[in-house]
């Protein structure tokens, strides 16, 4: 009888709908956030929209008049929208979800620009027995699947570029901005090309390109969605791994992580340290559990 007890509270688990706990924010107070976080009831986006560093942040032009917060809202409710449909495929519902957002706006932008805005995007979606998973370019997903080390899924293709290095250019100098603006040019030249990387901007083919797949429902425990800007304590300032970085958004919950990166960032407000493009970034964590 003892068993019987134990089976059914196992059956009761799985029914459980995932639980989320999210944060999105802006690299400073009351600026727009260029990341977006949003779920429906069984499923979680992460968007992080293709900004350029600090550099340039003031003198870009994207060819569009919404810009970069417009667009990953739009991106976004659109996606949960689309993929609201179990039965269609995530690739299938982030197409039909740049499709739409590409409507929404051609005719008043330039959507064959190379620099239109475009955006990241991670998905997590839970389907009767299956979990299943997107990942377009470098945002990332951290799967807790009982083993020693999580399972890291991301898109390093942008990583691999090879774009200008900053070298010896201090941080604000003119030679910054001006390896600051080559990158970003040669950034927006890569997106979409077969030799460059994949991300979701106007063409709906891009979501063919993303990482896919699914997992037994069963065994996935905890998983965490990421934009670059709250991942910053494992792969940029080497502070903490995957497993401490899903463990602190556990314990402290999504708003310790980004505390923790603030705190770390202004510890280096010159990036001499971490040299990076952006002081800060917007950053954004949702952590499920299951
Ligand atoms: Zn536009």
């Amino acid at each position: 009888m003892q068993r019987r007890g134990f089976v059914h509270r196992r059956a009761r688990v799985r029914l459980n709908i995932v639980k989320v706990t999210g944060v999105s924010t802006p690299t400073r107070p009351f600026k727009e956030n260029e990341d977006w976080l949003g779920s429906g009831p069984d499923m979680v986006v992460v968007l992080d929209g293709c900004g350029v560093g600090d550099a340039l942040a003031a003198d870009v032009d994207r060819r569009c008049v919404h810009g970069l917060p417009w667009y990953v809202k739009t991106l976004g409710t659109a996606l949960l929208r689309s993929g609201a449909d179990r039965a269609t495929p995530l690739p299938d519902a982030l197409a039909t979800a740049i499709a739409d957002t590409a409507s929404a706006h051609r005719g008043r932008c330039d959507l064959r620009h190379p620099a239109t805005p475009a955006s990241t995007v991670v998905v997590l979606r839970q389907n009767r027995e299956a979990v299943e998973y997107l990942v377009l370019s470098d945002s990332v997903l951290v799967v807790d699947d009982g083993g020693e080390e999580p399972m890291v899924l991301t898109d390093d293709r942008l990583n691999r570029l090879n774009l200008t290095p900053y070298g010896e250019a201090a941080p604000g100098s003119a030679e910054f901005v001006e390896i600051s603006r080559r990158r970003a040019d040669e950034l927006a030249r890569a997106r979409n090309r077969p030799d460059g990387f994949p991300i979701a901007a106007a063409d709906p083919k891009a979501a063919y390109r993303a990482l896919t797949g699914h997992l037994g429902r069963g065994r996935v425990r905890r998983a965490l969605l990421a934009t670059d800007g709250a991942t910053r304590l494992v792969e940029l300032f080497g502070k903490m791994t995957w497993l401490g970085l899903l463990n602190l958004a556990e314990t402290r919950g999504p708003e310790e992580v980004i505390a923790r990166t603030r705190s770390v960032e202004e510890s280096d407000p010159d990036s001499s340290k971490w040299r990076r493009g952006k002081v800060h970034d917007d950053a954004t964590v949702a952590f499920c559990q299951f």
